[in-house]
C-alpha cells in the first residue's frame, strides 16, 4: 500500500517520494531540500535532506536523535539568527508555523511538549535581504506562480524575528506580491513539477498520479531552487485545490502588528506572562499599576495579583500593609487588558479616593508635618538666614562652610541641629527613602511601617517639641 499523498495542510510524504530511487536514479530532482524533520507522536520520525550534490538522503533512524538534530540545524546558522521553523495542523485544522532562534529550537528539542505532529525544516537564507517563498500551483496543462516577500530586511535584528520572517504566513502588510521574472526560471520549476509527478508516478507503480499540486520553493542566493513543503495534493480527487495556503502564527505572536521604522520596533512576540491574567503578551502592552488600584478596601482577601506577588504573605500581614502608604504606592506590571479593568471605576481624576477609604495624611497631624517639612526643606530653613543678614549657601558656600566647621555661629535650624550637641539628630529622616523607594519588598515594608509604631513616634514629637520650645 503505497502512502497517502492526497490532501491539504502538510503533506509529508512528499519528501518521502521524492527521496526514493527507481533502478539508477540519480536522486536528484531539480531542486534541493533542507534539513526536513517529520514529527510523529512527539518524536522524530523520518529526517530528509539534500546531501552536497543534491541527492536527497534520508537519515537512518537510529540516527534521529535530538542531539543530531541539533547539531545539524545549528551548523552554519543564517546571520540573520533564523534557525529553523516549525509548521503543523493546529487547533480548527488551519496550518501554523513558529521560527525559531537557535535557543528556542534546543528548547523546542529538548523540553517542549511537541503536542501535533509536525515537520521542523532549517531555515534556508533567501536570494536578496528580504525573507521570500514562491507558491507553485502545478497542474498538466497550466503553472501559476505567486512569490511573497517580506517587507523587511532580513537581517536587520531590531525587528521582531516574526516580523522579518514572515511571507505567506502573517498578515498581507508584512509582505507583498512580487512578479516572479523570467521565463526560465517559471520554465525551471514547470518542469522540476512535471519530473517529480512522473517520479511518483514511477516509484508507486503507477498507484499515485498527481493531478495538480501546490508547492513552496524558495531561491537562495547561489540561484538554487529549494522545495519547502506541498500544502495540497490531488490524485484522483476533483475536489478544487486549496489555494490560500492559510498559515496562522502560533497564539504567542500578535500578527496584527507591523513596525513603522526601525528605530521605533514592536515586538510581535508575546514574550511576557501578564502577573494578573497570566496570558502571554507584547513588552510594550505592560504597564506598572500602584496596588492602590488593585486592592478593594471592602474587601478582605488579599487580591489573586498580590497574592502571586507575595506568595508568603499572610492576610494578617496584608491587612497591615493595606494602610500603608508605600505598600500601596508599590507597583507591578499587568497587561493593558487588566490595567483598564483596575482602573475601569477611575473615570475621573480623584474618584479613587473614594474607592479607598483609607487616606494617609488623615493619621498625621498636618501641623506636625509641617514642622517637619521646615526642617527638612533646605531652601526654606535658609530664607531666615538672608534675613538675619548672613550669607547663604549658594553665595558664599566656602565661607559657611569654615563658619560652620569653627561653630562661630548658628545659620539655620537645619544646622543646628547637626552642630548643636544639645539635640540628636532626627531619625524620621528616612523619611525620603521611605516614599522613594518604589521596590520595598515586603520584609522592609514592615521595618519601615515601624515608623509609625507610638513608641518611636512619641521621640520624634519629643524632638519636636524641644525644638519649638528653644525658638
Ligand atoms: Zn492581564
Amino acid at each position: 500500500m503505497a502512502k497517502p499523498l492526497e490532501g491539504d495542510g502538510l503533506i509529508e510524504n512528499i519528501y518521502y517520494y521524492a527521496w526514493q530511487r527507481e533502478g539508477d536514479d540519480t536522486s536528484f530532482r531539480g531542486f534541493y531540500l533542507p534539513h526536513t524533520v517529520i514529527y510523529k507522536h512527539q518524536q522524530p520520525r523520518s529526517w530528509f535532506y539534500s546531501s552536497g550534490d543534491g541527492t536527497i538522503v534520508k537519515k537512518p533512524k537510529d540516527q534521529l536523535t535530538t542531539l543530531n538534530i541539533e547539531q545539524a540545524f545549528l551548523q552554519s546558522v543564517s546571520k540573520s539568527g533564523i534557525v529553523a521553523y516549525f509548521t503543523y495542523i493546529g487547533k480548527g485544522g488551519i496550518r501554523e508555523i513558529e521560527f525559531f532562534e537557535a535557543e528556542e529550537l534546543k528548547h523546542f528539542l529538548h523540553y517542549r511538549n511537541k503536542s501535533q505532529d509536525g515537520i521542523l525544516q532549517k531555515f534556508i537564507d533567501p536570494k536578496g535581504i528580504k525573507n521570500s517563498q514562491i507558491q507553485m500551483v502545478w497542474s498538466p496543462s497550466i503553472c501559476l506562480f505567486e512569490m511573497r516577500e517580506n517587507t523587511k530586511d532580513l537581517y536587520d535584528l531590531r525587528y521582531d524575528l516574526y516580523e522579518r520572517a514572515v511571507t505567506f504566513e502573517g498578515e498581507e502588510y508584512h509582505s507583498r506580491v512580487m512578479p516572479l521574472r523570467g521565463f526560465e526560471i517559471r520554465n525551471y520549476m514547470r518542469n522540476v513539477g512535471e519530473v517529480l509527478v512522473e517520479h511518483v508516478k514511477l516509484v508507486t507503480d503507477n498507484q499515485m498520479s498527481i493531478s495538480r499540486m501546490v508547492i513552496h520553493f524558495k531561491i537562495d542566493a547561489k540561484d538554487r531552487l529549494w522545495l519547502l513543503m506541498a500544502t495540497s495534493v490531488r490524485c484522483q480527487s476533483s475536489k478544487p485545490l486549496d489555494l490560500v495556503s492559510l498559515t496562522k502564527l502560533p497564539d504567542t505572536v500578535n500578527p496584527k502588528k507591523v513596525s513603522s521604522n526601525p528605530q521605533n520596533p514592536v515586538s510581535l512576540q508575546k514574550s511576557v506572562l501578564c502577573n494578573n491574567c497570566e496570558n502571554p503578551c507584547e513588552v510594550e502592552r505592560m504597564c506598572d499599576i500602584a496596588y492602590k488600584f488593585v486592592i478593594d478596601s471592602n474587601s478582605q482577601e488579599i487580591p489573586k495579583l498580590i497574592a502571586r506577588n507575595h506568595p508568603k504573605m499572610t492576610l494578617f500581614d496584608y491587612l497591615k500593609h493595606k494602610k500603608n502608604v508605600v505598600f500601596l504606592n508599590k507597583k507591578t506590571l499587568v497587561c493593558d487588558d487588566c490595567y483598564l479593568k483596575f482602573t475601569e471605576p477611575i473615570h475621573y481624576a480623584g474618584a479613587w479616593t473614594e474607592r479607598l477609604d483609607y487616606s494617609p495624611s488623615r493619621h498625621l497631624n498636618p501641623t506636625k508635618l509641617s514642622i517637619r517639612r521646615e526642617i527638612t526643606n533646605l531652601t526654606k530653613s535658609l530664607t531666615p538666614i538672608k534675613s538675619r543678614h548672613l550669607s547663604t549657601v549658594k553665595e558664599k558656600p566656602k565661607r559657611l562652610k569654615r563658619r560652620n566647621k569653627s561653630k562661630e555661629k548658628v545659620n539655620s535650624e537645619a544646622i543646628l541641629l547637626s552642630g548643636n550637641k544639645k539635640f540628636p539628630k532626627i531619625p524620621f529622616l528616612n523619611l525620603k527613602r521611605f516614599s522613594e523607594d518604589r521596590s520595598t519588598n515586603v520584609d522592609s515594608l514592615v521595618s519601615s511601617a515601624n515608623y509609625f509604631q507610638p513608641e518611636k513616634r512619641k521621640i520624634v514629637d519629643d524632638i519636636l517639641k524641644a525644638i519649638e520650645d528653644n525658638r
